[in-house]
């Protein structure tokens, strides 16, 4: 198919139909696929023939999830994983030996950063973090040893800002991978790649499943660069289950409509709150008031669907304010349907000192809000009740 507009090809690009002309791509759960003859096995193992032969290496239905991400991220090649973290490790451990060097902002998940302090360093691959609203740090901390420059944008869950563009052109300098986890915004929203990133990592789990339902997660970007990982990923064994694959390539081809309308939610919510005396600070891409307002009118489609506000009183008001919740979720995902309300400074990071927690703009009384597609006056009510309790 020629290339068409993101909608189009979220929903328009298939599996070849088989035998039973099926309308909507069936699922292929099978570990293993059958060859005519030794020849034909023997081509297919050296790659001579292109083909699926065991699904820890291609399955059909990845296959088509991962073309759809490709696509969508404008990447060359891409590789599908069990779990976002896994997309994270494995294109880590693909491309880095012992004595690299990592340069990536402070505020990263918090797996990956598990990655970068406890892990890597068993295998002497160090990182040193700059401060995502001070890019100028950024090149003071490369080093000849530096492999790769890594960001999130929107960070999680302060949604602080850095430019792509600026990255971009600074891992160009300095001949690094850029490498972008972009799950908070989706490839609707911003497309890294076009910016100068050579990797994109996603977790599927979030607005790309969008229902809460199966993990997932992928890589695309430069075509040698997805050799490499898929080459480490099929001798080590990360692969996404067909049946995920089959589930977050339908969920793709409703991510327009529904980023649409979660973020069309969350602006509203966002410039409600900014009118709450009991909140202190909202932080939104697409509110004025945004620090990085401008960068992210730039790089952004649209603001995204996580608000961080910080409610007056610290620690004690955030913690209050998740048991005032009535029909908003308390959970640790994000990017459902169901909005999620969180407190990251007495749960996800509750380990870390004070002191850290700031460094990673996470204050006393942060609150993560994940608008999800409930309708607006209810998700209003439940989170100003709360609020006023
Ligand atoms: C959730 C998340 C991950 C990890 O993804 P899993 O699918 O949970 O393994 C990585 N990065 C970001 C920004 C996330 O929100």
């Amino acid at each position: 198919m020629d290339n068409k507009n993101f909608e189009t090809e979220a929903i328009r690009t298939q599996l070849e139909r088989s035998q039973f002309q099926e309308h909507s791509t069936p699922m292929y759960v099978t570990s293993s696929f059958v060859f005519e003859d030794a020849e034909d096995m023997r081509a297919s193992f050296t790659e001579e023939k292109v083909r699926n032969i065991y699904s820890r290496f291609s399955n059909p239905n990845t296959t088509e999830f991962v073309e759809k991400v490709i696509k969508m991220e404008g990447a060359e090649d891409g590789y599908a994983f069990a779990t976002g973290m896994a997309a994270i490790y494995s294109t880590f451990a693909a491309l880095l030996s012992s004595g690299d060097h990592i340069v990536s902002a402070r505020s990263v998940f918090g797996s990956t950063h598990t990655l970068f302090t406890k892990y890597f360093p068993k295998w002497n691959i160090t990182t040193s973090y700059f401060d995502i609203n001070n890019p100028d740090e950024i090149e003071g901390l490369i080093t000849p040893s530096t492999k790769i420059l890594y960001a999130e944008s929107p960070t999680n869950p302060g949604v602080d800002i850095i430019d792509l563009e600026l990255l971009g052109e600074i891992a160009k300098k300095h001949n690094l991978i850029l490498i972008i986890d972009n799950c908070f915004a989706t490839p609707y929203i911003q497309q890294p790649i076009k910016f100068g990133a050579d990797l994109v990592v996603h977790s599927a789990t979030k607005l790309m499943d969008g229902q809460g339902r199966v993990l997932g997660g992928v890589v695309v970007g430069n075509s040698d660069l997805v050799r490499e990982i898929y080459l480490f990923s099929r001798n080590t064994g990360p692969a996404m289950s067909p049946f995920n694959a089959w589930v977050l390539s339908k969920s793709l081809e409703t991510l327009a409509v529904r980023v649409d309308k979660h973020c069309e939610n969350a602006l509203i919510i966002a410039e409600s709150l900014q009118q709450n005396s009991k909140v202190s600070s909202v932080k939104y891409p697409f509110l004025k008031s945004h620090p990085q307002y401008e960068i992210a009118k730039k790089q952004m489609k649209l603001g995204g669907n996580i608000i961080a506000i910080d409610v007056k009183g610290g620690i004690e008001a955030g913690r209050k304010f998740l048991n005032s919740i009535k029909m908003c979720s308390l959970s640790a995902n994000l990017g459902d349907t169901r909005t999620i309300v969180t407190h990251p400074a007495s749960t996800t990071h509750s380990k870390l000192s004070e002191e850290e927690r700031l460094s990673a703009g996470i204050t006393p009384g942060l609150v993560r809000i994940s608008v999800g597609l409930e309708n607006i006056n209810d998700i209003l009510q439940d989170i100003n009740q709360a609020l006023n309790s």
